[in-house]
Order: C-alpha cells, then structure tokens, then sequence
C-alpha cells in the first residue's frame, strides 16, 4: 500500500469486521469502485480475529447475567482499533471519528453522512458486531459514537458499515458525476422520470407528468415541493 498515494484521498475507512470478504462485491462494483480509483475515498479491513489472543482464536464469549448467544469480548476489536490509530498517526492532519454499529444506536441519517464530511473527518472507524453484539466496555473505552441504520436487526454490522460507507462517499466532492445538490441533505422523495415519454406496458399507457416537459424550471420545482408535502 503506498502511503504517498492515500494522502489525497478525502476520506479513509477503517472496518473492523470478522468477515471483510463480504465488502468486496458491493465497493468493487460501480461508482464506489469509481471513487476508489479516482482516490477520492479508500477502505481498510481489520479482523478482530487475527488479533484473538486465544489459542482457538475466539473472538466470543458467553454473556454475564446469561441470556442466549455469544456476545464479541474487547480485547481483540480493542487491538485491531489500536492498529488503525497507529496507521493513522501516519497520517498529518487527521479527525478521527470511532463507530460502533448497533441496532439500538442513534439514527444514521443523511444529515449525520452530510456532517462527516463537512466536519472534515479524514479517518472513520466502523466496527461490525455479530452475535449478540459486542461487551459494552469496547464503547466506553473509545469513546465512540453508536449508529444505527433503522429499526430492525441485522445478523452483523457489516450490511450497515456498506450503507455509511455507500452514504458518507455520495458527499465526498466529485464522487458523484454531478455534485449534490445541498437539497439531497434532506431525503427528498420526488419522483423521476427517464425516456420514453410515453411507456406503454401491456396495451397501457404510462405517460410522463407534463410539467417535467415544460422546460420551466420553477414550476418543475414547484411540482417536486408539492410532492414532497404530499409524501
Ligand atoms: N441482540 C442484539 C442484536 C445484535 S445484532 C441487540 O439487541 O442489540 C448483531 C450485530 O449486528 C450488532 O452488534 C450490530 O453491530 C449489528 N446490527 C444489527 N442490526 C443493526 C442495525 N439496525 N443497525 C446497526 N447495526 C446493526
């Protein structure tokens, strides 16, 4: 890895996962893949289990007061963050922002993808858990921040480290083709059309709304507003 080259890219993440073979389909693929190459972002992979201390290399232990499943103990995740504060010390000029992902975290938003990067965050560390999640002393210790991607329970943190990630890059400038607009910092829920005008589906017709053809740009606007408070 040459260190020359990841200085100008706008932001590193750090995942901290057990199954790093899981990223490699989505960020290989499209405008991640894109981003990647132009440097604009770049993701690492720490296994908490290359780290385990333990002859079996466990990375899980019973929960104390019982209660079913596994849950992550700290020593390994503490390590394998130690590894990426030393690759980042490397680094002049970092911020560094420490994630932990958990079903009952605070709401990962646009807002909150947005902040990351005007915040200037060089460096974002996001720890998957599996199992029953990890010891809750690994939060305390780095003082990290809890995210959740919405309310339902994932079998790991690995589906929402590709969601922030995924997120987070829209925001980098030039990672999109066209920049944002600052209005994509709400989710706006407009509807768009491509070609044809008119698509006809089985002997039906499914006409593009007039306005979007008009060329006039306020009231095309006025359009998408009046959709978003009806939504
Ligand atoms: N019993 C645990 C659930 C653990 S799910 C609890 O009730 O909190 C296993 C791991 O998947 C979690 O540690 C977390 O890292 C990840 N995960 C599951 N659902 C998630 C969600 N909605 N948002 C973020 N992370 C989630």
């Amino acid at each position: 890895m040459c260190i020359v080259w990841e200085i100008y890219r706008n932001m590193r993440f750090h995942v901290v996962t057990l199954f790093p073979n899981m990223f490699e389909s989505y960020l290989s693929d499209s405008i991640l893949k894109r981003a990647h190459e132009a440097k604009k972002v770049s993701w690492f992979f720490y296994n908490p289990r290359e780290e385990s201390k333990d002859k079996w290399k466990r990375v899980d232990d019973r929960p104390y007061g019982g209660g079913p499943g596994m849950v992550m103990t700290p020593d390994p995740i503490l390590r394998a963050v130690e590894k990426i504060n030393k690759k980042i010390a490397r680094f002049k000029k970092t911020k560094v922002k420490t994630v932990i992902f958990s079903p009952g975290g605070i709401s990962f938003t646009s807002t909150i993808a947005q902040e990351v990067v005007s915040k200037k965050t060089t460096d974002i560390i996001l720890i998957c858990g599996r199992y029953e999640g990890i010891d809750a002393r690994v939060k305390k210790i780095l003082k990290a921040e809890e995210w959740s991607v919405g309310e339902y329970v994932l079998t790991g943190g690995e589906l929402p480290a590709m969601i922030v990630i995924d997120a987070v890059s829209r925001h980098i400038d030039g990672v999109l083709g066209n920049n944002l607009s600052p209005e994509e910092n709400r989710v706006s829920s407009h509807e768009t059309y491509t070609r044809p005008e008119t698509f006809i589906w089985k002997k039906k017709k499914y006409i593009v709304p007039e306005v979007l053809l008009s060329g006039d740009h306020k009231k095309i606007d006025a359009w998408k507003k009046a959709l978003e408070n009806i939504n």
